[in-house]
């Protein structure tokens, strides 16, 4: 452990920097955006240096910068400083840091870092939350892709989140007395709905929640409906992730693909409440009661549904219990089976040359009828996206043709779309019934029925 990581009160640290180039620049960058004092000496300087400084003499009462346009270089290093090395020629780089050294400053020499006393991470701004990581130096591609995934990863409402924060400890200090207690109290309230209350802009109902675990009442716990998406787990959205790996307690059906679930915390209590047509492990009521049974022991509970839960994911009867006992839920939208399939199989759903718009049916079979607004769904411009087992689509099918739906419109099914077993199979309202007697096509299966069908070919990938 060779370098020390420690925070700086930025209006008591000088900098002097040496150099005009890319390194200089990325340096001059980073310290005005955290307000240092810099003093910049170049005699060349990159377009970007320019506009910096010819911006900032605009307001040059608040000017954190000084520009030298000098050769001279011995005379601007001065006591008390710190001093960035950060020329384009190694030699002068050196001189630099000897002068500097020689008056105890701090310096930090480009490409040289054994001969630095200092050097710069990489930073995720969430003002007042900063995240500085370092690879000691090793290797500034890998600092540079943690900072990456880690930014990614980060909410961007943390600076809301520290400020709410700071006025409950406020709060806290000013009203109990006994640390102990303090800190019990701290720990319920991080692990309560507050933080992600917060994040998602509820401050209200984050200041109710805090009230009441200050008040050491019972607490209840929080509901996530959580959109799975269609299978490829790089298609969740950041949202998800963050949320599937607090959980306590999941409960998730059949269209959950498994590499999903590895996202959740192993130390998670894992429910499998089904929805294969026939296996409805648990009743729909009795998922809705067992979310707010769990929920009102104090739990994070995840309900994860795969697509999206509003589409044709009974999402809205499992959130409504919630909403009428008072419990906090969120719901985080996921990408629908129609634009995952969609997208894999490279048949877009609208295009200006097929069709204008789209609708999205389900239809619930009974002796393999389906009851559907047949007439509507005729239409010449507009794709048809059947989200169903294939029972009933060779009826469909027919039905179609008889409402006066050409017999030649294509039609795809997408089995297992985003997913590395996804097979796309096209054909025509007229044939489709062969195709699926031909084939084991197995279940999640999504049809496409329109003439942007016939883009599949070209825009497969
Ligand atoms: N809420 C889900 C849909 C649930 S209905 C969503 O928004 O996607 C279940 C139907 O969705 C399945 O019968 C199938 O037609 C379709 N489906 C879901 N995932 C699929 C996938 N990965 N590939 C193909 N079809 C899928």
């Amino acid at each position: 452990m060779n370098w020390l990581p420690l925070y700086h009160r930025s209006s008591n640290v000088k900098f002097i920097i040496f150099g005009g180039g890319q390194v200089a620049q990325r340096k001059v960058q980073t310290l005005l955006k955290f307000n240092c004092d810099v003093t910049l000496i170049s005699p060349q300087l990159t377009p970007a240096l320019q506009v910096m400084i010819s911006e900032i003499k605009v307001s040059e009462a608040e000017a954190k910068i000084t520009y030298l346009a000098s050769t001279a270089l011995q005379e601007h290093v001065s006591k008390g400083c710190h001093v960035v090395a950060a020329t384009n020629d190694a030699a002068v780089n050196q001189s630099i840091a000897q002068w500097a050294k020689a008056l105890a400053c701090p310096v930090s020499i480009a490409d040289d870092p054994q001969g630095s006393d200092f050097i710069f991470p990489a930073v995720i701004n969430r003002n007042p939350v900063t995240i500085a990581i370092s690879s000691s130096s090793e290797s500034p591609a890998l600092t540079r892709y943690l900072r990456n995934q880690l930014d990614a990863a980060l909410p961007t409402r943390i600076p809301q989140l520290a400020n709410f924060v700071s006025n409950l400890r406020a709060t806290i200090r000013s009203t109990i007395d006994d640390t102990e207690q303090r800190q019990r109290i701290w720990r319920k309230l991080m692990s309560s709905a507050m933080p992600n209350l917060v994040l998602a802009g509820k401050e209200n109902q984050a200041s109710a929640v805090s009230n009441s675990v200050i008040a050491e009442k019972e607490q209840v716990g929080q509901v996530f409906l959580v959109g799975a998406g269609p299978g490829d787990p790089e298609l969740l959205t950041l949202k998800a992730v963050r949320l599937i790996q607090q959980a306590d307690v999941v409960f998730y059906d059949r269209l959950v693909s498994p590499p999903i679930l590895e996202y959740c915390n192993p130390k998670a209590e894992m429910h499998y409440v089904g929805k294969a047509k026939s296996d409805h492990a648990v009743p729909q009521e009795g998922i809705n009661q067992l979310l707010v049974d769990h929920a009102k022991l104090g739990k994070t509970v995840l309900r994860l549904k795969g697509g999206d839960p509003f589409i044709f994911g009974r999402g809205g009867e499992e959130i409504e219990q919630l909403a009428e006992d008072g419990i906090p839920f969120q719901v985080v939208p996921g990408i629908t089976a129609a634009s995952g399939c969609s997208s894999y199989a490279g048949i877009p759903l609208t295009h200006r040359d097929y069709a204008q718009s789209v609708r999205f049916v389900t239809g619930h079979l009974k002796d393999g009828t389906a009851n559907l607004p047949w007439d509507e769904l005729i239409h010449p411009h507009q794709t048809l996206v059947i989200y169903m087992g294939l029972t009933g689509i060779t009826h469909i099918s027919q039905k179609l043709i008889a409402y006066g739906m050409s017999a030649d419109t294509p039609i795809a099914l997408i089995e297992k779309g985003t997913q590395p077993e996804q097979q796309v199979y096209t054909s025509t309202l007229a044939e489709i019934g062969s195709v699926i007697e031909n084939n084991t096509i197995s279940a999640p299966t999504l049809t496409i029925i329109g003439n942007v069908v016939k883009l599949h070919k070209k825009l497969t990938w």
